[in-house]
């Protein structure tokens, strides 16, 4: 039986980023588990894109934050997690432009680098774009996208560096239980003792919480994505882009390269996190190239070079469960990321290590604790699924 302070399931962003924040508190023993790899689950497949455009204000502020740690990544863990700050391009439909004047204003007060660009200028900053149907744009000038997988394997190496224990290719098989609390995790030939258990296994996570019979709404629905290579010379975007209008995204991957993938409003498919189809539907590709084609009419000829599945981990309002629970000790939630926790999740980390080591933590941050369900107090969004 080996005993730490603090163990952590699950080397993901929000595992591997909360880990090396508990380890620079101060926290003496912290192990981070992890069954694969660093990022081996629906990080390591994340598109990345890092912008803020939520209609959450608690979401929001975590999103600059995130944006502005991205900018400093270096001086914190020692690489860049291979952000680009190209800025990022929002694409507004007539109908939810009044709503995004109310978010501009939200944002510009919370110090968002962002504004609406002017219709006058789109021709000139936006060459690549078919208008139609387009009612504003909003362009936050220093956000952008990342390398999920750089970023988290750069977490865990600055955590190790800190004096952090990490394990890699250590599946948990279930938690431990002693009345109300949660005093370690099993693992296939040993038992860890922790006084805090931090379950940040994703979509997996739910199991790990039934296993001592603790609730855990997170659902794992399959959300594909493809990498095209455009011909050169054509006007393209040089900045990720959110396309409400056809329901799409894309961001630059380098070297001709770029990520498209479509974005609420869609279906969601319910799968098992254990048995999934990995590999991408010929009908997503088709119809995606469609949508895109319509909108970057530049696009047409681009060569499909991979397409994929991934899981996003779903709760019930689509914000994440992170923080401790009222009336168990030894145990926080940090997953739930709803498809879209990459860019936040070092700061979930960051928010979480502080409540855990300091029982400090601000008002809006304690609403993302699973409890918010119990007390009614759900999240409340302007858009839907992802799009949060
Ligand atoms: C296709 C796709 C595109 C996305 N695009 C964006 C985007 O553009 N911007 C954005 O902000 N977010 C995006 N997201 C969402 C974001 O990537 C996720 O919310 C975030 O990466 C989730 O991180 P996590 O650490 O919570 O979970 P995960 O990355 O899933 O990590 C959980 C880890 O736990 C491990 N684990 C599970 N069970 C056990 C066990 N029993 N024992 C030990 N280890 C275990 C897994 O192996 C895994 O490594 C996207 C997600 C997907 C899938």
């Amino acid at each position: 039986m080996t005993n730490v302070d603090v163990v952590v399931v699950g080397a993901g962003i929000l595992g591997a980023s909360t880990a090396y924040f508990l380890r620079k508190s101060g926290v003496n023993k912290v192990l981070l588990i992890e069954r694969g790899d660093p990022a081996s689950g629906g990080t390591g497949k994340s598109a990345a894109i890092v912008r803020s455009y939520y209609s959450v204000p608690v979401m929001a502020r975590l999103a600059q934050e995130a944006v502005s740690l991205f900018h400093n990544l270096e001086a914190e863990i020692g690489v860049d997690g291979g952000f680009h700050a190209t800025g990022f391009t929002q694409l507004v439909p007539p109908d939810w432009v009044n709503t995004a004047k109310e978010l501009v204003a939200m944002h510009q007060s919370l110090g968002v680098d962002t504004d609406f660009v002017p219709e006058s200028d789109w021709e000139k900053r936006f060459p690549w774009l078919e208008q139609d149907g387009v009612g504003a744009i909003v362009f936050e000038a220093s956000s952008g996208y990342a390398d999920p997988v750089q970023t988290t394997e750069g977490f865990v190496a600055a955590f190790q560096r800190d004096g952090g224990e990490f394990r890699s290719r250590t599946p948990v098989r279930s938690l431990m239980r002693d009345g109300d609390r949660i005093s370690g995790v099993v693992l296939e030939q040993e038992n860890i003792t922790a006084g805090v258990v931090v379950n940040a296994a994703g979509p997996w996570s739910r199991f790990l919480a039934e296993s001592v019979e603790l609730d855990l709404p997170i659902h794992s629905v399959r959300e594909q994505d493809s990498v095209w290579e455009v011909p050169t010379g054509r006007p393209l975007p040089t900045t990720p882009v959110s396309n409400p209008i056809e329901a799409t995204y894309m961001r630059p991957m380098g070297e001709g390269r770029w990520l498209f993938g479509r974005g609420y409003p869609k279906p969601y498919f319910v799968v098992d996190p254990y048995n999934y189809k990995e590999s991408a539907d010929e009908n997503f590709v088709l119809d995606l190239r469609d949508r895109w084609c319509q909108r970057i009419p530049s696009l047409q000829g681009s060569k499909l070079l991979h397409a994929y599945a991934a899981l996003y981990d779903v709760t019930p309002d689509w914000i994440p469960f992170v923080g401790p629970r009222e009336g168990l000790e030894g145990y926080c939630d940090a997953a739930g990321g709803s498809g879209h926790a990459f860019k936040t999740g070092p700061i979930f980390g960051r928010e979480l290590a502080e409540w855990i080591v300091n029982n400090n933590v601000r008002d809006d941050f304690r609403h993302f604790s699973y409890d918010r369900l119990a007390s009614g107090n759900s999240f409340n969004q302007a858009f839907g699924g992802n799009r949060v």
